[in-house]
């Protein structure tokens, strides 16, 4: 199915804009540079699919791909965050447009929430996965840059990751480590996104 058509919906940099809710929808959120892009082109089979990373002063969006003819779901990109020197008033821009679009947002079958897998999580991947628990929207961790860290390491990684995440209501117990570099873990991310889609 992902090798099917993929088509750019539209951009939404706020409430007003966003697609009628008439199809189910996956998003995907993640630190700056954790391999979002990268994530999704790999998924979607595409070489840039996804647009360039966001950077800091540029407009926040929302990006809406139909993905599928006829249309299965929608691939919500959601902006990066977590950039060390964003400004206030941007990062709180930033949680009004995540909030405003979590909250009641019917369609949005499971956000997935990417964790570069050499660095674990940070505060900020905690604060988004607290406003998915909020907003009752369930969503998986999905482990990127797989390729980086020693199986060992990765390993207890994960296992500290489980653990905590086990704390967050809406956080689903499965793990997705992913590479985009070597593919690994790809296969098994695009069966659960599906799955999601279709439930
Ligand atoms: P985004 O800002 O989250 O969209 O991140 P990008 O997809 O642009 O990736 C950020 C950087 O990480 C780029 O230099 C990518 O080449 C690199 N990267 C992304 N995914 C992987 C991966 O799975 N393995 C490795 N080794 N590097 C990756």
């Amino acid at each position: 199915l992902f090798s099917g058509p993929i088509e750019f919906l539209k951009s939404a940099p706020g409430l007003q804009f966003l697609p009628s809710p008439d199809a189910p929808e996956i998003a995907f959120a993640g630190r700056s540079n954790v391999g979002k892009s990268s994530l999704i082109n790999a998924l979607t089979n595409r070489n840039k699919l996804a647009r360039a990373s966001n950077t800091p002063g540029r407009t926040q969006e929302l990006n809406f791909f139909d993905v599928g003819n006829p249309l299965v779901f929608r691939l919500v990109d959601m902006p990066g965050y977590g950039f060390a020197e964003a400004p206030k008033d941007m990062v709180k821009r930033w949680r009004f447009l995540i909030n405003d679009y979590l909250r009641g947002r019917q369609v949005l079958k499971r956000t997935l929430v990417l964790v570069d897998g050499r660095h674990g999580l940070k505060d900020v991947d905690r604060d988004v996965m607290t406003m998915l628990d909020k907003a009752a929207v369930s969503y998986n961790l999905v482990i990127t840059k797989a390729d980086k860290v020693k199986p060992t390491e990765l390993e207890k990684r994960l296992d500290a990751i489980r653990t905590e995440s086990a704390k967050h209501p809406a956080c689903h117990p499965v793990l997705y480590p992913t590479s985009s570099e070597t593919g690994d873990g790809i296969a098994e991310l695009r069966t659960a996104v599906l799955e999601a889609a279709r439930t």
